[in-house]
């Protein structure tokens, strides 16, 4: 037998695989309590396979586990929309302190008056930073933040018997989840064109604008990571029509310190503390999305809401609240981090962020606008809409760039979304990767183009290197595997 050096490469058995009858990884004393019957014996299985492994075969295992995987912590991470930058370490810690991660939601208000005071004064720099004073903590994603704007909408207009009122216009470049939570929220989605330039098209909206609008809803910056330049033209004709103007700015890194939503005649937003405030996105942890109101609109907020009250802080329920939209009081440990971001940062610190998620963005696509076709040709927010057109004439389309971007240790940007965009690539650097990185970035946009040219298939067979390599797309989704199985 020939032994062979393989020092670098790490052991990637699953946990079955490794083990061994009879080791162990725990020892419990003998029971000095007598053994009692279970009520239901039937309960008890013997037949279930359990791995039979060490401690350090457990350690090893998850330790390889968690390497296998991209995360922002090892890798650039552009995937547009999701925001995926350094969220610094301290605000887990700040979060974990005894006091804010050991609290119980049942505990009475009076035990629990730092947590309360924390929820305040997140949402007095919420509502500053959106110029949207009234705001509930409450929903627990984007997409939740939205149906609870829309609820209130609809309860504005409930209260003055406007009961014609029943649309949500929604631009054809809108966030999925945007039309997704009008239906929800029982409304009908009515679509607004975008022109050539991306924007609005304002006389579209003009026609479709009338006295069944309930709310016009728009995300900003948009999917294309464009301003809306007519934001001021399109609230004022919303609003002569009666209706009520909705912002989704989950992607608010884009706009902190340098406008506020209220200024700009917008009602009702949503932002997500998954994404700008010191939580990632992507991966599908827990999120927050706070929803943001003007004072009229306050009192229809969803419970609960932080107060200062003589006595203390405490949690109380708007007037007309359009009541619960979840358990307990939000995301906690998510508002905490946020809370902890923003206070670190201050409001030139956040401004910054803005300031540099816009130029990194900018600085990618003038570097790579002669290889790779742009949504929109402007200047964008905090990301890039690349179009992979031109590549996919030659013989590769975007899926296959994402793909050859693993091979240099590059997260895939956002694939075929806005729909809008013909084999889109959206992506967004953010404000926290170094020059050098974004410099790497487009010296390997640009290597694989080049690759299509003198080696289409290095980049057809992506990624080389990895653990799992290009998948049988199909089959992995007719023949999943979903569990272990012995080797035959
Ligand atoms: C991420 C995002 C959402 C949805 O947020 P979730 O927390 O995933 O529900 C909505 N709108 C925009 C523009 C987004 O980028």
């Amino acid at each position: 037998m020939t032994i062979t050096t393989n020092a670098g490469d790490l052991d990637r058995r699953l946990l079955m695989d490794r083990s061994v009858t009879g080791r162990k990884a725990f020892t419990v004393p003998e029971s000095d309590v007598p053994a009692q019957e279970l009520p239901d014996s039937s309960l008890l299985r013997d037949d279930v396979e359990l791995p039979e492994v060490s401690q350090l075969d457990v350690i090893r295992y998850f330790s390889v586990l968690s390497q296998l995987n991209f995360s922002i912590d090892t890798n650039f991470y552009p995937l547009g929309s999701c925001t995926m930058k350094y969220n610094p370490k301290i605000n887990d810690e700040l979060a974990n302190l005894p006091g804010l991660a050991e609290i119980h939601p049942l505990q009475p208000e009076e035990t629990v008056q730092g947590a309360i005071r924390l929820l305040k004064a997140l949402q007095d720099d919420l509502g500053e930073i959106t110029g949207l004073p009234g705001v509930s903590l409450a929903p627990l994603a984007g997409a939740q933040g939205e149906y609870a704007g829309l609820l209130i909408a609809r309860a504005y207009h409930d209260a003055r018997n406007d009961d014609k009122r029943t649309v949500a216009i929604v631009p054809d470049s809108a966030h999925g989840t945007n039309p997704a939570s009008a239906s929800m929220a029982g409304l009908d989605v009515v679509t607004v064109r975008s022109d050539a330039q991306g924007n609005v098209d304002v006389e579209n909206l003009k026609e479709l604008a009338s006295s069944n609008t309930a709310v016009f809803m728009l995300t900003i910056p948009s999917t294309l990571g464009l301003f809306e330049p007519n934001i001021l033209e399109i609230t004022t004709i919303i609003h002569n029509a009666g209706g009520l103007v909705y912002a989704d700015g989950a992607n608010l890194n884009a706009l902190l310190g340098l406008v506020k939503l209220g200024d700009l005649g917008v009602d009702i937003c949503h932002s997500n503390l998954h994404k700008t405030f010191s939580t990632p996105h992507g991966g599908g942890g827990p999120g927050s999305g706070p929803v943001m109101v003007t004072d009229e609109l306050a009192k229809y907020l969803p419970k609960p809401v932080a107060e200062k009250a003589d006595a203390g802080y405490l949690l109380a329920s708007p007037e007309q609240s359009i009541g619960t939209i979840n358990g307990f009081h939000g995301s906690f440990s998510i508002a905490a981090r946020a809370y902890a971001y923003i206070k670190a940062l201050g409001l030139e610190g956040l401004q910054s962020v803005s300031e540099n998620a816009i130029i990194s963005a900018n600085y990618i696509q003038a570097k790579l606008r002669d290889k790779y076709d742009l949504a929109a040709d402007r200047y964008c927010m905090h990301e890039t809409v690349l179009s992979a057109t031109r590549q996919k004439k030659r013989g590769v389309a975007g899926i296959d760039i994402a793909k050859r971007l693993l091979d240099f240790g590059i997260h895939a940007p956002t694939m075929y979304f806005p729909l809008i965009v013909d084999e889109a690539l959206m992506v967004e650097p953010t404000e926290s990767e170094s020059k050098e990185t974004l410099d790497h970035f487009i010296a390997v946009m640009r290597q694989i183009d080049d690759e299509i040219d003198s080696n289409p298939a290095v980049i057809l067979e992506a990624p080389h290197d990895l653990p799992v390599t290009r998948l049988d797309e199909a089959t992995a989704a007719r023949k999943p595997v979903l569990r272990w199985a012995p080797a035959e």
